[in-house]
């Protein structure tokens, strides 16, 4: 994600009044010390939380967990089972913001199940079976637990099946995380879910650590389109006065970056000058952008590809839609920008997320910086790469912020849920990543990255993973630098004279 620069500012505001708040102050003091320290340790447990598996003292089947382990977030995704692929079928009427889907999650088992949890957020449940025999559920807030007519085997593949209904609502959080999920919009919607608004439109794992390929089979009425992750799969159906769009995303996919964008759209199709196929999409009040939004993605894509490796995707592009969000979200293959003209440094930070964020992305939010650093310093190098300022002067520009800056006392290696999207996450990431350049030098750090994005394409990803394969390839002890860049709320010593 991306804000754009008046959020930020509003951002900042606010996050100087949390400061003074009971629970920012014990974030901040001891406990958030030892927080970061651990952080750099081995991660603990397994990564689903799942209990443990064949003590004779537990019984065959038992509940699956209703969150998936991340204790920042603890009622997102869930437990005891791992989703590989979702297939969506939801009509979408604009007029009446009426949505009603089918959804089928292809699952396997990684615990004797007797009942299971599903992540959906306000829209009524009619039917639940699994693997095709009725299901009971019950639907308590934003979780739906579902009740097989018989347990499921640790280890065994099923599928479920939801039907629902209802008017979406999309998650309001103006202090910290904004409107994200599913937004109705004049002419469709607007479907942009970090961190977890994929729950206000299909039920499914809701948490980045649970990846799984996308059908989508989207009708919408005629004269409407509807933009998805992916390529189309079928030429589009008109018939009786509704049109049906099919696209499939055939990589594993985080479900916030999964998007079903409805509306009036111009498009502009072809492949990069490199020949990645490109889909470029504009709600026709940007139709003076659509050509900038087509030409930009599509040498930023080629150019990220030499940089960071081969694109991880089938398709790159993105979508400018009315809808006044504020920020820009890097939808998997196709970032949308919400109610503006995307600029240089939005498309170069979005797309160079497809690496780091949607190809490769993190298993705890804490870890944000991994794609959000990453992205930021990814906006640097695309201006020095245009001739503007170099990487060297934007690092030196920040580093010179005053010791009071919020940057400094908020230690971006350890994003805080009540605060996830501070600019320290952003900019202080990217400066930890100039920092790590300076200290093993170009070839090796663009090596690292490289390798970096090969070794763990399509995967879940940890801070420790990062350090540890940044000191074998340096052969440095780089606990140090990461540590003060990371973890320490204080300003780093600079490595750039
Ligand atoms: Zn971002």
């Amino acid at each position: 994600m991306r804000v754009d620069r008046r959020r930020v500012a509003s951002l900042a505001v606010l996050v100087s009044v949390f400061a003074c708040t009971p629970s920012d102050m014990a974030a901040t003091g001891g406990t958030g010390v030892a927080a970061a320290s651990g952080a750099l340790g081995p991660l603990h447990g397994p990564p689903y939380g799942s209990p443990r598996h064949g003590s004779p003292h537990q019984p065959r089947y038992q509940p699956g967990a209703p969150g998936i382990g991340d204790s920042d977030f603890p009622a997102d995704g869930n437990g005891g089972y791992d989703v590989a692929h979702y297939a969506l079928d939801i009509r979408y009427t604009p007029s009446s913001k009426q949505l009603s889907g089918l959804a089928t999650v292809q699952a396997t088992a990684t615990q004797g199940l007797s009942s299971f949890h599903l992540d959906l957020a306000g829209l009524r449940v009619g039917k639940v079976t699994v693997d095709g025999a009725a299901a009971r559920f019950s639907h308590e807030g934003d979780e739906l637990i579902v009740t097989p007519a018989r347990p499921i085997d640790r280890g065994a593949a099923f599928t479920t099946a939801v039907t629902y209904s209802g008017t979406p609502r999309p998650e309001r959080d103006p202090a910290n995380l904004g409107t994200y999920g599913f937004i109705p919009t004049d002419d469709g919607a607007f479907v942009a879910s970090q961190p977890n608004g994929a729950k206000t439109w299909f039920p499914g794992n809701d948490h980045p650590a649970d990846k799984a390929t996308f059908d989508f089979t989207i009708t919408v009425p005629e004269g409407t389109t509807a933009v998805a992750n992916g390529e189309q799969s079928a030429a589009p159906v008109t018939s009786g006065g509704s049109t049906t769009y099919r696209w499939r995303e055939r990589h594993p996919m985080a479900t916030y970056l999964a998007t079903a964008t409805i509306g009036k759209f111009e498009l502009r199709q072809g492949t990069t000058p490199g020949g990645v196929p490109l889909l470029a999409a504009a709600d026709p009040r940007f139709h003076a952008s659509l050509g900038k939004l087509y030409t930009l993605s599509g040498e930023v894509t080629d150019y990220w590809s030499e940089v960071f490796g081969p694109y991880p995707f089938s398709s790159t592009g993105g979508v400018i839609d009315d809808y006044q969000a504020g920020y820009a979200l890097e939808t998997q293959t196709r970032p949308l920008y919400g109610g503006f003209s995307p600029q240089d440094a939005i498309v170069a930070h979005e797309l160079a997320h497809q690496w780091f964020g949607d190809s490769l992305s993190i298993t705890r939010w804490k870890d944000l910086w991994l794609n959000e650093g990453f992205a930021t310093y990814a906006e640097w190098l695309w201006a020095e790469h245009k001739g503007g300022d170099t990487a060297d002067a934007t690092f030196r520009a920040f580093h010179a912020r005053p010791a009071s800056d919020p940057i400094w006392s908020y230690p971006p290696g350890r994003a805080r849920p009540n605060d996830l999207f501070d600019q320290s996450v952003y900019i202080r990431g990217g400066m930890t990543l100039h920092a790590l350049r300076r200290a093993i030098g170009d070839e090796t750090f663009f090596e690292l990255l490289r390798t970096w994005t090969a070794t763990h394409r399509y995967g879940n990803v940890t801070t420790d993973e990062f350090v540890a394969l940044a000191e074998r390839m340096s052969g440095k002890d780089l606990g140090p630098l990461f540590d003060a860049w990371l973890f320490e709320p204080r300003r780093p010593a600079s490595p750039v004279t």
